[in-house]
């Protein structure tokens, strides 16, 4: 990922009270989708479950189906790439769930408990392993960098939802 996707960050005026923790995101949180094929196939429940036993706590949480142009933003850094059209209809195809995820390291971590992008070369026991059946139909998104993470939890989520 890289710095195109600031483009998407919702910057709230300063002392609005939106995102006041800001600063305590930046090394404890991560954003992650169940994606279609995961939901479609009812691994939903199993894969919630793996998260927080997993020792993260969940700071908001909803289901959303995104629209072609929301799927397309939230992946413009990959505009590029061959697979884009795949990805965002893929992505625009059903509902997700969407969560905001909280522990120490959250990022590196959860990357971790998911696993490689291609779940042939994903670790045993991890999410992807588990449950993802392709490169592109990969259960699970999980955040690249504590950068990302607050700017793909800002597109989800006020702070009304975050608890
Ligand atoms: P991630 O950070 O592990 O999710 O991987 P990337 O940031 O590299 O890619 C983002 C998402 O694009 C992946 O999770 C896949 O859903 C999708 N993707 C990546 N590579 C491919 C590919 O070769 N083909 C298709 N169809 N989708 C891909």
């Amino acid at each position: 990922m890289d710095d195109k996707r600031q483009g998407l960050t919702f910057a709230p005026a300063a002392g609005s009270g939106v995102n006041t923790k800001s600063n305590d995101f930046m090394s404890n949180r991560t954003l992650t989708m169940i994606k279609p094929d995961a939901m479609k196939k009812g691994y939903a429940g199993a894969i919630l479950d793996m998260i927080i036993k997993g020792g993260f706590r969940i700071v908001a949480l909803k289901q959303i189906q995104l629209s072609a142009e929301k799927a397309a933003e939230f992946y413009a850094v990959h505009k590029e790439r061959p697979f884009y059209g795949e990805l965002v209809e893929f992505m625009s195809s059903g509902p997700i769930i969407a969560a905001i995820l909280e522990k120490e390291n959250a990022v590196a971590d959860f990357r971790a408990l998911i696993g490689a992008t291609d779940p042939a070369k994903a670790e045993k026991g991890t999410i992807r392993k588990l449950y993802a059946s392709s490169v592109g139909e990969n259960a699970v998104h999980g955040s690249d960098s504590d950068a990302n993470a607050k700017i793909e939890a800002d597109f989800f989520f006020s702070s009304l939802e975050r608890f």
